[in-house]
């Protein structure tokens, strides 16, 4: 479902302009559509920098320096090929190095995102929406149409701000110190609920936690019960942490599939399969497979197959 004029940029307290929700998203609405790569820098043309700069740490400000310095020229190149508005437009979005020493290049690091081939892209849209380790949202660029998508990944409040996460999803349940390292290089401090929450760190220490354990072959000897409190306590987790990636939907499947086995009430394994389905038509409807084992542990009868 395409949501379109569901939000407004608007200036946010001490951290310049953010996307906030006009009306109420539905988990899994398209947001924006269609926002093209509208300048580019190539795999190998990184390549060939990369190879002039062996001796560079590559998380250096010198690096970074260094980088916008040689691509300056061809992307100022590109930009000069765009519209007036869309000139405008990119050069209204933030630059890590500050206002001050903005430039097309530096502010096409800062907000480039990347392509299937692992090119690097800036799409004017995606670039306004700021960072939170609480994602409500996520960009997806598509190869094929040569351009970007940002959807919900929970329902989102009027009024709330609509956030991405600049790290990879491996990041995300990370201790809070970690995700600020390496967020330090779009020049903020994330104060994110999560960040500014002091027992943020022990929820997602623990889902980790079990998360390995699920990972680990034993497992099986874990008695089925208990190895359902451990499945439902996680996806408790995942659902206040509000961490969408790095393992919610197994966390889900894991808890559809404990609780035949487990023998929970009814009403509570239906609650949970029809979550487990909400989520396959919403975020993988190719998936008929997976919808049909969803389904199947929703014919909740006591001759139905087990699915464990
Ligand atoms: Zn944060």
């Amino acid at each position: 479902m395409i949501q379109r004029g569901t939000y407004q940029v608007v200036p946010m307290k001490g951290k310049g302009l953010g996307a906030i929700a006009t009306t109420f998203i539905k988990q899994g609405s398209v947001i924006v559509d269609s926002d093209p790569g509208l300048l580019r820098v190539m795999i190998r043309e990184m390549q060939v920098f990369d190879q002039q700069h062996l001796d560079l740490d590559r998380r250096s400000e010198c690096y970074f320096d260094l980088r916008a310095t040689y691509f300056q020229p061809m992307l100022e190149e590109q930009l000069l090929l765009l519209p007036q508005g869309l000139q405008e437009a990119i050069m209204g979005l933030h630059d890590r190095a500050g206002e001050a020493s903005k430039s097309v290049a530096g502010i096409f690091f800062t907000n480039a995102i990347a392509t299937e081939g692992d090119d690097f892209v800036l799409c004017h849209m995606v670039g306004r929406f700021n960072s939170s380790c609480q994602q409500n949202a996520v960009y997806e660029w598509c190869d094929r149409e040569a351009s970007a998508s940002v959807r919900a990944v929970w329902d989102i409040a009027k009024g709330e701000e609509i956030c991405i996460f600049y790290g990879s999803t491996g990041d995300l349940l990370k201790p809070r110190r970690e995700r600020q390292e390496f967020l330090r290089y779009w020049g903020f401090t994330c104060a994110c609920s999560s960040c500014m929450d002091p027992l943020s760190d022990e929820r997602r220490a623990r889902i980790l936690e079990i998360k390995r354990a699920f990972e680990d072959e034993n497992v099986i000897k874990i008695p089925i019960i208990q190895r359902y409190e451990l499945a439902k306590e996680q996806l408790r987790l995942y659902q206040k942490e509000r961490v969408f990636f790095s393992g919610y939907f197994q966390a889900l499947t894991n808890c559809v599939q404990l609780s035949q086995s487990a023998h929970e009430e009814p009403q509570e394994r239906r609650h949970l399969a029809e979550l487990a389905v909400h989520h396959v038509k919403v975020f993988f409807p190719q998936n008929d497979h997976l919808l049909k084992e969803c389904h199947k542990a929703l014919g909740l009868t006591s001759a139905e197959p087990n699915l464990a």
